[in-house]
């Protein structure tokens, strides 16, 4: 058997997949001298070379007479060498892509724009406009206004600017039906950020005592049902609210207390100041006392009403601390009041409610005793708390 590895290099430029051939570092070209390339990527050899360790060498082939050869060699006249099949053979990548064993996984290297198993999709800021290949898209370099988003034509591939979801009007300021305004944006739903500010978990002890999700009275204070479903001290008897506690109690709020925030944007629809604020739970009877007084003394609270009818009512508050006054609209965050423990109320919190549209206070906790949905923008947030962030 004879092997011609004389045969001139051009009997090989017929290859179709020459045609494929990358740029190889100079001194490679001749296909012959191994490692004569070096800083190669996959791709970037000739045909007849793989880039192996950063260096474009030869690929080992098989004579269609059985015999070993090296590409580019030829066989003879009449036998080619040509490369055995590797594990990329039959996967083509859509011509978008490199065939490349990747920590012992056949894949396909996605060009620039595009992605998937195949890259055949268009990658995330590319777009198609029908050839089926993906350029950059003009959206991603055609800013719009606040409440506007890019809208791109692939007709015509003109880009105009066009309201977000939710909004309408030749501002888009304007809600469409089924969204509500919320401040500046309009929202299907409002949802609640904490109501409270609490720095390095300082000013607020867990639990939260929460929203009894068992409607009917128990025997006791201690009988009810939180969101997970869990009894006292994770809520009591027939509680409408969340009830976030003071840490350190009346020390902490005689040391200037902590700060009562929106949870969302509303306008202030009651506002009562100038209570007494030092009411506290009776160790003997367990009941609540109001000292000097022999009655329980009203509450110091506000109520605000937000954009999709739902309420949120802040109780207890310390007497003189009301910064809001009824007709005020405050953006979520804005301060309402300091933490007291004015009315009915067992040592310095917060009693958080949340109402409905249709007048029911409910839990805002999502969970199995609650409901699905959470009223909270972030229910797990840091500390055990709900997250003081926004919607
Ligand atoms: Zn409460």
């Amino acid at each position: 058997m004879t092997h011609g590895r004389t045969v001139a290099l051009a009997a090989l430029i017929s290859v179709p997949f020459l045609s494929l051939a990358g740029g190889c570092d100079s001194g490679a070209d001749d296909g012959a001298g191994a490692g004569a390339a070096s800083g190669c990527v996959t791709g970037s050899c000739q045909p007849w070379q793989l880039c192996q360790e950063g260096q474009c060498v030869p690929v080992q082939g098989r004579c269609d007479d059985g015999a070993d050869c090296v590409l580019p060699e030829v066989c003879s006249a009449e036998h080619w060498c040509t490369p055995p099949p590797g594990p990329c053979a039959g996967v083509d990548c859509s011509g978008n892509g490199t065939c490349a064993e990747l920590g012992g996984q056949v894949q396909c290297v996605c060009d620039t724009g595009y992605e998937g198993s195949d890259c055949d999709v268009c990658a995330d800021g590319y777009v198609d406009f029908g050839d089926g290949s993906c350029v950059p898209d003009p959206c991603e370099s055609f800013p719009c206004e606040e409440h506007r988003r890019c809208d791109l034509d692939l007709q015509s591939r003109a880009t105009t600017c066009v309201c977000d979801d939710g909004y309408t009007g030749d501002d888009c300021d304007e809600c469409t039906d089924g969204y509500f305004p919320s401040g500046r944006d309009c929202v299907s739903e409002v949802l609640f950020a904490l109501p409270l500010a609490n720095p390095a978990a300082a000013m607020i002890d867990l639990p939260v005592i929460g929203f009894d999700n068992n409607p009917a009275a128990g025997s006791s204070d201690l009988d009810c049902e939180s969101y997970l479903g869990q009894p006292f001290p994770f809520c009591y008897d027939q509680h409408n609210g969340s009830d976030f506690m003071l840490k350190g109690g009346f020390p902490t709020m005689d040391a200037g207390s902590t700060e009562v925030r929106a949870a969302a944007p509303g306008e202030v629809i009651e506002a009562h100041d100038g209570e007494f604020d030092r009411c506290r739970v009776d160790i003997l009877t367990q009941g609540i006392v109001c000292p000097g007084y022999d009655y329980v003394t009203p509450p110091n609270f506000v109520k605000l009403l937000h954009g999709d009818g739902k309420q949120t009512w802040y109780w207890h508050l310390k007497r003189s601390s009301v910064l809001v006054t009824v007709g005020q609209y405050v953006d979520c965050g804005d301060p309402l009041a300091l933490v007291g423990s004015s009315g009915l109320s067992s040592a310095p919190h917060l009693h958080f409610v949340v109402v409905t549209a249709d007048g029911d206070a409910v839990d805002p906790f999502a969970g199995p005793s609650s409901q699905p949905g959470s009223h909270w923008v972030e229910q797990d947030g840091p500390d055990g708390l709900p997250g003081a962030v926004c919607q």
